[in-house]
């Protein structure tokens, strides 16, 4: 697909996708990788990068938040193992056997249905056991798990738990890492205590892209990043724990671009306001861009009057409210501008950029919320 037709579109940089599962791989070294595509894979788009994962076989595992997300990547052609990390309904349960989806698994009940399904279809099921560790999240208590070891037990096609599986709280937010040391131990002892039940899963997994990065010891036999794979650090704290451990910075890429169209261009006198609630006044005679893309596409409201947009490498700054599918910028100090004009909401252009963690730090928020919230409605190309 070109863009010529289009008002607003993300690319999608496959090079430099490629470049961080290269990356993620060597970190990891031994242990495989299960790499997030939940959110529409961050923001980037479930198919579009689910398909380019398929191309790397590195990868064991895509793990998704829902049933949906999993169903989708199944039909849309990933053939290697799937685990949903999230919640499943108990009317979609027996949908997992028939699609070879792994749940993750946090509650009894759920444990109970799979194993009279497993009964009546005399199927095996790779079940996940996600274990409280502090979070305090989903997870199953250690007090809790001698009942989880007996459903096992009276359930044959069950059998023992694939995996087990625990989240750190506390990794990407701070550089003092006492807290993740303390879940790191509940865990290994929640693992001991199965063992001694004789119900040692096959595979262990506790890190996501901070821990997976920082920790060799949260890696076991299986890492679960997401952030990192989309070139993105999980926090400043992450980047310079890392490079205080002399590691380097270009281990990750961004692969995501968002670009959108002028679709007007006015001038404006000056003493004039821009947008609704009058939020802005123009202090001289100003040149305005029109840009089709509002809060509803997940350009969010909290950046009106607080941002830059890119316009032929130039910075425009944003004017008034973020509206629901429009927004305002200022171009006065940029020449040569025209109706139609590239301009880029995230990304570089020519010597300049803007980045999802500069709108994340403008409107109180973080990178994977900007890049997640980046409507789906919004086509992905991949460049
Ligand atoms: C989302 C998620 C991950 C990936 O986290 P990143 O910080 O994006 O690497 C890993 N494990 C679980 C349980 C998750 O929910």
């Amino acid at each position: 697909m070109s863009n010529a037709n289009l008002l607003s579109w993300i690319e999608i940089s496959y090079k430099a996708l490629a470049h961080n599962i290269k990356s993620l791989a060597g970190l990891t070294g031994k242990s495989k990788l299960a790499v997030s595509v939940k959110a529409n894979a961050y923001g980037h788009g479930l198919l579009e990068i689910s398909g380019l994962l398929s191309k790397h076989k590195q990868i064991e595992y895509l793990t998704v938040h829902s049933f949906e997300e999993a169903q989708a990547v199944r039909l849309g052609g990933w053939l290697r193992k799937i685990m949903i990390l999230g919640p499943v309904q108990a009317n979609l349960l027996e949908a997992l056997f028939e699609y070879d989806i792994e749940p993750v698994i946090f509650e009894k009940t759920t444990l109970r249905k799979l194993g009279s399904i497993s009964n009546k279809l005399k199927k095996n099921m790779r079940t996940h056991l996600k274990l409280e560790t502090g979070t305090n999240r989903q997870g199953i208590a250690e007090k809790e798990l001698e009942d989880f070891v007996e459903i096992y037990k009276s359930y044959p096609y069950l059998k023992k738990p694939y995996g087990a599986s625990t989240h750190f709280a506390n990794i990407e937010d701070t550089t003092n890492h006492e807290y993740a040391e303390y879940q790191l131990e509940n865990f290994n002892r929640m693992i001991k205590k199965l063992d001694s039940l004789q119900m040692k899963p096959v595979l262990l997994h506790t890190a996501s892209s901070a821990a997976l990065i920082l920790f060799k010891k949260t890696h076991f036999d299986l890492v679960r990043p997401g952030i990192a794979m989309y070139g993105h650090w999980p926090s400043k704290e992450t980047i310079a724990t890392h490079l205080n451990q002399g590691g380097k910075n270009n281990l990750f890429q961004p692969l995501l671009s968002w670009k959108t169209r002028i679709t007007q261009l006015k001038s404006v006198a000056a003493d004039e306001f821009v947008g609704y609630g009058c939020t802005y006044r123009t202090s001289k005679k100003t040149r305005l861009a029109v840009l089709p893309v509002g809060y509803f596409d997940g350009y969010s409201r909290a950046l009106s009057n607080h941002s830059y947009v890119l316009v032929g490498g130039k910075r425009a700054p944003v004017r008034g409210r973020i509206c629901m599918n429009l927004m305002m910028a200022d171009v006065s100090d940029i020449k040569g501008v025209k109706l139609g004009d590239e301009v880029t909401l995230i990304g570089s252009s020519g010597r300049d950029s803007v980045t999802a963690e500069q709108l994340a730090g403008w409107s109180n928020s973080i990178n994977y919320e900007i890049l997640s919230r980046l409507g789906s409605h919004i086509p992905r190309l991949i460049v």
